[in-house]
């Protein structure tokens, strides 16, 4: 399988607004001004692509999904897995509707009840029948996944996670790749589903604490835990510089990057 990270910032991306309107002066690591010149420190909002023979699945349409699909040349979307209804990963989702046009058909679009229900509300127009928004568009098709499903010659497993107040937040696993990209605890019955991982691509928001996301230091706790092959971190803030903080990853850890392609089983 091989899997692209569309990008792998947190919801304010790298760099932030803020940093820009401060002039950069409040920056913590100053990655920010540097990201400016250098598109390897940048990052857009968190989302990434599978893609198996026959299948080429999206997780999230992130808010950046229309910068994403020129820069990294998402050419097919067969379906849609979405991990929760925060802004940073579903406003992007009114272009999906771009491949339902060149592939001619409804494209499948899957997450949590919870997650689905905010989908249906907040993008009502796009799920109406082709008829009621300016005919001709294909539908996308919702369905809620809370259990393993068969899909395109593979299988997805939905993986709960907790992520502050939020319900029906969930990461995925297909074959020996795990993607949660945010969580703050991971509960037993889940952990159980990412044991014998080749690779697990992890959030790790920043080194200091936080409600809702992993810092560094959980992040690792976990790795340690499920002992995966590999790990990758990703929705990642400006708190972290990768130069400067590569050293505080052990062997098979590294930072996440816009772009970064990977081979796994
Ligand atoms: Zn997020
Ligand atoms: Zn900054």
């Amino acid at each position: 399988m091989r899997i692209t990270l569309l990008g792998t910032g947190t919801s304010h991306g790298v760099p932030t607004i803020d940093c820009m309107i401060n002039g950069f002066g409040g920056c913590p690591t100053g990655v920010c001004r540097r990201a400016l010149a250098d598109r390897s420190l940048r990052r857009t909002r968190t989302s990434a692509l599978l893609e198996w023979p026959g299948a080429s699945v999206l997780i999230d349409t992130s808010q950046d999904f229309y910068q994403q699909v020129f820069e990294w040349r998402v050419q097919r979307i067969d379906a849609v897995l979405y991990t929760h209804a925060h802004a940073d990963h579903i406003y992007g989702l009114p272009d999906i509707r771009s491949y339902c046009r060149q592939q001619g058909d409804a494209i499948d679009v899957y997450g949590s009840q919870e997650t689905m229900d905010v989908l249906r509300k907040a993008f009502d127009y796009v799920f109406q029948p082709p008829e009621f928004v300016g005919g001709g568009i294909p539908v996308l098709a919702p369905h809620t996944l809370d259990t393993p499903l068969p899909l395109l010659g593979s299988t997805v497993i939905p993986i709960p996670v907790e992520h502050g107040a939020l319900n029906g937040c969930q990461g995925y696993r297909v074959g020996q790749v795990a993607y949660i990209p945010d969580v703050k605890r991971i509960p037993p019955a889940s952990l159980e589903l990412l044991q014998d991982l080749d690779l697990l691509v992890l959030n790790c928001l920043r080194l200091r604490w936080h409600a809702s996301h992993l810092s560094l230091e959980e992040s690792l706790a976990y790795v340690e835990d499920l002992a995966p092959r590999r790990c990758v971190l990703t929705h990642i803030a400006h708190d972290i510089d990768p130069e400067v903080h590569r050293h505080l990853l052990p062997e098979g850890v590294v930072f996440g990057y816009d772009g970064m392609v990977l081979e796994a089983e």
